[in-house]
């Protein structure tokens, strides 16, 4: 399995930044997660529009699904359109994103298949388990599994028990990590910090961790102490073209 990282950033995309955003492929399958804000255009350098066979969004905030819709344009806007891509996100995510065009023009683009969190799916060669995390928005955080190889996903989240389960064991852990150290008073139960991303991932005995959504204009490099104060596998932050093999090598 492997991981393109296509943005690291939280809420907005800095200069030259892009928010959430993540392709993973196995057995010849492009999964992508999270197009979020300004990450259409870092997908389209290592793949065609037509190439991705799926998309995951963990939930509704446009940092982590407004880049669909350019993407979706680059599918539908051409001679020769490709098959409908299959849409993976919980009931309702995606209504606002896909009402930005007039109506009908990218029906024929995507087909839906909004889930419940805490179903699991079946997405390509992947075994998806998903779980309801505090947010904001109901966030879907996701487990995907494929010949033995895991790769969990926080999306966006406060502390939750369902996390230890979500990263159990898990080869590489795309963590929540908006803040070093502590989360604003009126957002606290609804994101994470690294140093929770560091404590999550020996709770859970991951083998390599991703902090991931950290917001623009945070110390990159507090956030790693912070996290590696509680975690002494490889810790990395998500930033554009990051490539992580996903398997038994990370072991
Ligand atoms: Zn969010």
């Amino acid at each position: 399995m492997r991981l393109k990282v296509l943005g690291g950033t939280g809420a907005w995309p800095d200069a030259g930044q892009a928010c959430s955003g993540y392709l993973v492929e196995h057995a010849g399958f492009r999964l992508l997660l999270d197009p979020g804000y300004a990450t259409a255009p870092q997908l389209l350098r290592w793949v065609r529009p037509e190439q991705v066979d799926a998309v995951y969004v963990t939930h509704g905030h446009p940092d982590h699904c407004a880049d669909l819709n350019p993407l979706l344009r680059a599918r539908a806007l051409r001679d020769d359109p490709p098959p409908a891509l299959p849409l993976y996100a919980p009931h309702g995510a995606l209504d606002v994103v896909l009402a930005l065009d007039r109506p009908g023009m990218l029906d024929a683009a995507y087909h839906r298949h909004d889930f419940e969190p805490g179903d699991s799916l079946t997405i390509g060669p992947f075994e998806a388990r998903t779980w309801l995390l505090p947010h904001s928005k109901p966030n879907a955080g996701v487990r995907l599994e494929a010949d033995g190889v895991v790769l969990a996903f926080t999306g966006d989240t406060g502390p939750s028990p369902h996390l230890k389960e979500l990263a159990q064991d898990a080869d590489v852990l795309i963590a929540d990590s908006s803040y070093v150290d502590e989360v604003p008073e009126d957002e606290r139960g609804t994101l994470f910090t690294a140093r929770e991303a560091g404590r999550l991932a020996t709770e859970a005995g991951v083998r390599r961790l991703v902090l991931a959504h950290v917001m623009p204009e945070t110390d990159v490099m507090a956030a790693l102490q912070a996290a590696s104060a509680g975690f002494a596998g490889l810790i990395e932050v998500a930033s554009i073209g990051l490539e992580v093999t996903v398997d038994a090598a990370a072991r």
